[in-house]
This record gives structure tokens, sequence and C-alpha cells, in this order.
């Protein structure tokens, strides 16, 4: 198995992921046999520490959503073992799952598709005291009232409607719906990415605000590196359903090892000055993602790779640590 545990003990340990594999099937014929599978995640293992964010990045199609909806539970692993506060939770059933539910809330992406339009702000809110608790009317509405403050919403707006809020604040809508359960584990699931970038920021601040005030720990998932960055303390690199680097955040942005983390780095736009300073390899990523049904053999990335050799296609590199034990990468050049 591989070692994920990255210098601290196991008891600091919230969520353990161990070879987790989602394969889709697709059917096909008027037998509606299952022909082939898409593999969207394929063979995952790390671990998230309390208190820390770990940032998950990789262009879209990789998985990455995927991969949180499998730890929540709102899809059921194909393979793997998935542990949150020690206890495994992979194999429950959904009954079982639903205690696990208040500890792991997930804010979407898509703050428009993900609000049901027909609900308050109010109902929206106390909709997960409603259905986790048995807190009174006029607690769940104190409660409401009081995240509605934290998240930078007003109080008065409770009887409004999602269609009334601009894309930022129903960001902040989903992120009081998330929060008000107290869980201790957030995975945000792009949860910027449909803002427009002035607002992006403030939603980020806000977030790892309340990180701070609430003791909360994240999976944050983002398409590129820009937006990870100043919230996360560990980075994971995923190309075509597996992680191909995972190290601190410093680590990753200073001394990127895979091909495909450098070309990620180098198409982030540079604007801030810390940026300049740094000398970027610049190999950029062309092509497009390979299909999940059919992906290449040996290393997923070599047909995009400008440093693939012979080796690549034939063995898949292991995830590996060449230099130190906190980073990990899946790739020949270092083996
Ligand atoms: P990401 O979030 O990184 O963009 P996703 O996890 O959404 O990636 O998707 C990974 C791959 O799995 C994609 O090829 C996508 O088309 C496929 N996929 C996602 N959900 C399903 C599903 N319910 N059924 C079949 N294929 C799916
Ligand atoms: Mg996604």
């Amino acid at each position: 198995m591989t070692n994920l545990v990255q210098n601290k003990g196991t008891e600091d340990k919230l969520l353990d992921v161990h070879h987790i594999k989602k394969y889709f099937p697709i059917k096909g014929g008027i037998l509606k046999r299952t022909v082939a599978h898409l593999k969207a995640v394929d063979d995952v293992s790390f671990s998230v520490f309390k208190g820390e964010t770990l940032g998950i990045v990789g262009e879209s199609g990789s998985g990455k959503s995927t991969l949180g909806r499998v730890i929540l539970r709102l899809l059921d692993p194909t393979e793997g073992e998935i542990y949150f506060n020690g206890d495994e939770i992979s194999k429950l059933k959904q009954r079982q799952v639903r205690s696990y539910r208040r500890d792991m809330q997930m804010v979407f992406q898509d703050p428009f598709g993900s609000l049901n339009s027909k609900m308050s702000v109010a109902e929206l809110i106390e909709e997960p005291l409603l259905v986790q608790t048995n807190l009174s009317r006029q607690e769940r509405k104190e409660r409401a009232i009081k995240i509605m403050e934290k998240v930078g919403l007003r109080a008065d707006d409770r009887l409004k409607y999602p269609h009334e809020f601009s894309g930022g604040q129903r960001q902040r809508i989903s992120i009081a719906r998330a929060l008000i359960i107290n869980p201790q584990l957030v995975i945000c699931d792009e949860p910027v990415s449909a803002l427009d970038v002035s607002i992006q920021a403030q939603v980020l601040n806000l977030m790892k605000d309340l990180q701070d005030e609430f003791s909360l720990t994240y999976l944050f998932i983002a398409h590129d590196l820009s937006v990870v960055k100043h919230i996360s303390d560990r980075i994971a690199v995923m190309y075509l359903g597996r992680i191909v680097e995972i190290a601190p955040k410093r680590a990753l942005y200073d001394n990127a090892l895979h091909p495909y983390t450098q070309g990620l780095l180098a198409s982030i736009p540079i604007i801030d000055t810390d940026d300049t300073k740094q000398e970027r390899k610049k190999t950029r990523i062309t092509g497009d993602l390979p299909s999940p049904v059919n992906p290449p053999t040996g290393c997923p990335f070599r047909t995009r790779c400008p440093l693939a050799h012979e080796r690549c296609s034939v063995e898949r590199p292991e995830l590996k640590s060449p230099e130190n034990d906190e980073h990990l990468v899946a790739c020949h050049l270092y083996t």
C-alpha cells in the first residue's frame, strides 16, 4: 500500500482514501450489455489531516467531481476503501451513510443549478437542520440567521428566492447550507469557477475565514492551480483519474516534478509579482485529454508529454517520493 502518511500521526487523519476506483459501465448493442468501462477514478489514494486544505487540481474530465461524490457516498466506489475518522464508510448502505452526512458536506460548482429555485433562502439554509436534527422551528431560524450573517448575507433576505441573488451571493447561500450543520469536512467542488474573477477572491477569503473559525477541513477541487494557491496546504494533481503528483503547496509551486504539473503552472497567467520573480519552465500542455474509456498504456500523460520516452508507454509509473516523503510523483523521469 502506498504510504501517504506525511509526517503526521494517524490520529490527525480525518479522511483516508485507499485505492479508490470508480468505473462507469458503458452499455451497447440491443441487449444493452456492458461493452466497456469509463475509468473516471482509477486507483486514487491520499489522506487529509484535520484542519488542512487539500487542493485537488486537474483539467476538466480528470475525475475530480467523481472522486468528491464517491467520498461523500453520493456514488458507490467500484473498488477501494474510504475511512472517515477511522471508520470505514465505503461499504456502508445508504441508510447507514446518513449519520456521516452531517460531518461531510459539499459545496458545488454551479450556484444556479445546485439550489432548488422553489425554496426560499431560509428554507434552503434550514433544510439540513430539518433533515438531520430535532431542533425546533425557532432554533432553526436562529441558527439560519446566525450563519447567514457569518457568510455575509443579510438576515432580511431570508424570504427571498435564489434567482433574486447574484452568483457570488448564491454561493454564499450554498456555503451557509453546508456549514449550518457543523460539518468536519467540506468538499468544495470548484466553488468559485462560475464566478467573476472579482468575486472569486471574496468568496475564497470568506471560505478561508470560515475554515479558521469553525476548524473545518477542506477538500478543495479546482481546474487550475491559480485558484487553489492561497487556500491549500497541500495539492494533489489529477490526470485521467489518477493522482500524478501530490506535495505541500510550496514544494508544488516552486519545484513541480511532473511534466503535467509543470504544464499547468505554465498556463497560469502571470499576474502577481511573486510569480514573475520565478523562472517558469515552459512546458505547455497541448492536445486534448485522452478518453478515460481507452486510456493510454503505461503513463496516462505520455501522449501529451514532451519528455515521454520508451518506458512510459510500457510501464505505469507509481506514485513515489524521489526526494522526501511529502512530495510524491508518478513519473519515470524520477525512477
Ligand atoms: P472533473 O470533475 O475532473 O471534470 P468528472 O469527475 O466530472 O471530472 O468526470 C470524469 C469522467 O467521468 C468524465 O469522462 C465524465 O464524462 C465521466 N463521468 C462523470 N460522471 C459520469 C456518469 N454519471 N456516468 C458516466 N460517466 C461519467
Ligand atoms: Mg468537476
